[in-house]
């Protein structure tokens, strides 16, 4: 068994979230339902062949429904987690820090804190006083760091940057009792980063299905869009003003220079405000069309063989490949998309 990275004890952790569950489980549950074991999703990759992964909880009239689609074979790990990457005793110390962070930042909080904040671009900062910066910069900081050691698609850091959150893991978690850490204690951070945390509004509520879950293969900054919310990690300050990356326009919408003077050293969300907020989900769309057009046909082509034993031909390829994006563009999941583009296939005469 290999050493966790974080300790040094045996990484005997199954089932580690890569990115915390509360920022995901809407985006990749039954019907957005949240529930553990309910997970439900395709993994689209133009590197392996289309697969169904569906929680252990998830019932098999669900599964029946979804045709033949069933027949597809399991990923038997959820994508979103890994086995045994670092020990359960960190494990239990990322949970704590995600706890603070569900709670300081919680619905009912920021119910409580919207409409109070200062306007910055198309939206408007709120802060916690009461929540230490230190402890919201070090659990950013993790989800990226694990998101890189497990490599959620495909993604990884550089080996510098990786190091230096690792430090300020070991030596936190080393220095610090965690299980009874409050939010308004200080955590020591050798190691800092510009971090700038959005959240796109409606923040409760709304559709569902427009979620996604993205790492984009920037580098300044490195993006995370999680559900709700997006996450961006400078690795130097001089980076901020020179930032290029589109990010879907939230650059134009929310300029990383204005945003981090607005935060820095301050636990914060930049609550989107709506137009922009549908601006940019209706980006992903479009954008993520074309980045996956050619892992789609090939998972398209496939996903038909294996169901009706036979090749599908351009036309049927085609028709398939369209109804799939008229569905995501009305807002279903990727899951959902697919599942009635093959739907609609039996309704051909
Ligand atoms: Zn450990």
């Amino acid at each position: 068994m290999n050493r966790c990275p974080i300790c040094g004890e045996l990484a005997n952790k199954d089932n580690v979230h890569l990115i915390p569950w509360f920022l995901i489980k809407d985006c990749i549950t039954e019907g957005g339902s949240g529930i553990r074991d309910k997970e439900l999703s395709f993994t689209i990759d133009s590197s392996r062949p289309t697969q169904l992964y569906a929680g252990r909880s998830v019932l098999p009239e669900k599964l029946e429904d979804l045709g033949n689609l069933n027949l597809l074979p399991r990923e038997e790990k959820n994508p979103y987690s890994r086995d045994k990457i670092i020990c359960s005793y960190c494990e239990k110390n990322l949970s704590r820090l995600e706890a603070i962070f569900a709670s300081e930042f919680g619905v009912k909080k920021i119910d409580a804190m919207a409409g109070r904040g200062q306007r910055v671009g198309q939206s408007e900062v709120l802060t916690s006083s009461k929540y230490n910066a230190s402890i919201f910069e070090l659990l950013i900081q993790s989800i990226f760091y694990r998101c890189s050691i497990g490599r959620f698609d495909g993604f990884s850091l550089p080996a510098k940057i990786e190091n230096k959150i690792q430090t300020n893991l070991s030596k936190c978690f080393n220095e610090v009792d965690i299980e009874n850490l409050k939010p308004e204690d200080t955590v020591p951070l050798i190691h800092r980063f510009p971090i700038i945390a959005t959240l796109f509004n409606p923040y409760k509520g709304g559709d569902p299905t427009i979620n996604f879950i993205r790492l984009n293969k920037s580098r300044f900054p490195f993006f995370l869009i999680s559900g709700k919310w997006t996450f961006q990690l400078f690795e130097k300050e001089s980076h901020i003003k020179s930032c290029i990356e589109y990010m879907h326009g939230l650059l134009l919408g929310l300029k990383p220079a204005d945003a981090y003077k607005a935060s820095v050293d301050k636990s914060h969300i930049f609550l989107l405000d709506k137009e922009l907020s549908s601006k940019i989900h209706a980006d992903i769309v479009k954008s993520g069309s074309l980045s996956k057009i050619n892992a789609l046909k090939k998972n398209i082509r496939e996903v038909h063989n294996r169901i009706f034993n036979f090749k599908a031909d351009e036309y049927i390829q085609n028709y398939i490949f369209s109804r799939y994006f008229r569905h995501l563009d009305v807002g279903k999941s990727e899951f959902d998309s697919l599942v009635h583009a093959f739907y609609d296939l039996k309704k051909l005469p």
